[in-house]
């Protein structure tokens, strides 16, 4: 066991101080990674905040893991000391089930060991990125291409394979009329992953606030959710609707915007529920569908994609100290457009 530093909330709904947690001996097939940056996802939030449900404290949050291997178990074959690596949303699962062996471990029949807030399958809780280092099986880490900077490569662990699994399975490119919904930290990566798949890109936020930035991101167009003329000038055009809102919206009115055949897929995680009228499915034969994260080789796929592409997260770097200052922030969609967390101030 190693004792290192890392940063918790403490109960629920309590501001994250500095602690110390004890990651697990290096073993056959793991790998130690020192953790060098850990983007702030609008997830750790709801989870700091119980508002998925009961959940286990102190809890270190952080999915968006960049680092360096620097031990690697004796059956390690995959990395080596120095090795620039990430780790996102789940440490472990079943690897038996019909969900693991297609590679979406995201969806194991046992359920995913979650990176954090979750029990590995020692019976111990698992602690994630908000810390020096983590100790991770190396088939649940992935390598982050040379020309990716870690800073920037970190968000791609969550924010980047959660747009880019329901992009590429819905067919985003040429010819496809995209919009995504909400330019945060998941939907700022939206806007860049499916404008390099070559989709035209239509952002709908809730101001025209951002909407230099959402050009500059590669939109094609942006509207605000807040004046009606966008659902009058944006009805039955759309192939493809990805909402990234993290809260309740108005589910019909957002399916209104779809051409027959038009899918909407949810990766937004609000804590309440959202009701709508089926007609705004039926008329048109609309699809409705969610999307969690995405399986570890297209978690591979799409950090290839990312660095072929040149595509990073736009970040605010900040001091770990800041990490409450920086969830007010979040909170307020006051982020341009992840925080990550310089572990090295941890
Ligand atoms: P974020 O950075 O806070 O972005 C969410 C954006 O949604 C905001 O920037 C804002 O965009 C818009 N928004 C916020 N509140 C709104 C409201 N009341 N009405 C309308 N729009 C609102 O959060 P994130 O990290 O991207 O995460 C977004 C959601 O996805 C969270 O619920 C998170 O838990 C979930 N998530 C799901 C998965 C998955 O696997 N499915 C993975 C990661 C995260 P505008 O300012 O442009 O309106
Ligand atoms: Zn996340
Ligand atoms: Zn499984």
């Amino acid at each position: 066991m190693t004792t290192v530093a890392a940063y918790a909330a403490p109960a629920a709904k309590a501001p994250l101080e500095r602690t110390t947690i004890e990651r697990r001996a290096v073993g056959e097939s793991d790998v130690l990674i020192d953790i060098k940056f850990a983007g702030i996802c609008h997830s750790d939030i709801h989870q700091v905040h119980e508002g998925w449900g009961e959940a286990i404290f102190p809890m270190v949050p952080g999915h968006e893991i960049a680092g360096v291997v620097s031990q690697v178990g004796s059956g390690v074959t995959k990395f080596a000391v120095g090795d620039r690596v990430g780790v996102g949303c789940m440490v472990d699962s079943c690897r038996e089930c019909e969900n693991c062996r297609k590679g979406l471990e995201q969806y194991c029949l046992q359920g995913m060991v979650g990176t954090y807030n979750a029990v590995g399958r020692d019976g111990e809780p698992t602690y994630g990125g908000y810390s020096e280092k983590v100790v991770v099986d190396e088939n649940f880490v992935v390598r982050v291409p040379d020309g990716l900077p870690l800073d920037v490569a970190a968000p791609l662990l969550c924010a980047g394979i959660t747009t880019y699994s329901p992009l590429r399975h819905w067919n985003a490119g040429p010819g496809k009329k995209v919009a995504v919904i909400g330019l945060g930290g998941l939907g700022h990566m939206a806007v860049k992953i499916a404008h390099a798949m070559g989709a035209e890109v239509t952002v709908l936020s809730q101001s025209l606030r951002k909407k230099d930035d959402g050009l500059k991101l590669g939109a094609d167009h942006y509207y605000a959710t807040s004046d009606p003329k966008t659902f009058e000038e944006l009805a039955g055009t759309l192939d493809l609707i990805v909402s990234t809102v993290s809260a309740p919206m108005d589910f019909g009115a957002l399916l209104s915007l779809l051409k027959v055949d038009g899918a909407m897929v949810n990766v937004g995680a609000p804590e309440e529920p959202v009701a709508f009228n089926l007609f705004s499915l039926m008329l048109g034969r609309k699809s409705l569908a969610g999307s969690a994260i995405g399986g570890i080789a297209e978690t591979q796929e799409m950090l290839d994609f990312c660095a072929e592409h040149g595509i990073g997260a736009e970040i605010e770097l900040i001091r770990a100290e800041q990490v409450n200052e920086a969830y007010e922030r979040v909170l307020a969609s006051d982020v341009r457009y992840r925080f990550v967390i310089d572990t090295a101030t941890i």
